[in-house]
């Protein structure tokens, strides 16, 4: 799978979990909720991604563009258009 298909994926399975979470009943245990814990994980691959997610051959990152700028990645630099897998 595509880097750039795969960031989306996890970024909609992490929308997909807060928007659960927000919909499952409230309970002492929010954090044996499933979606709680997929959610987490989800945010911790997304943060990971974000960070790694670096054009080979600029060596732009492809969501971060400063710390207030971000965007989605495409299968293409943004910066140079080197194809990006
Ligand atoms: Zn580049």
């Amino acid at each position: 799978m595509k880097k750039a298909v795969k960031f989306k994926a996890y970024l909609v399975a992490l929308i997909t979990c807060i928007i659960g979470f927000q919909f499952s009943p409230a309970s002492n245990q929010f954090y044996a909720n499933p979606f709680y814990i997929g959610g987490f994980i989800f945010a911790i691959v997304l943060i990971v991604n974000v960070i790694n997610y670096f054009c080979p051959k600029c060596k732009k990152n492809q969501v971060m563009q400063s710390a207030t700028s971000y965007r989605l990645p495409t299968n293409k630099c943004y910066h140079c258009g080197e194809e990006i897998n």
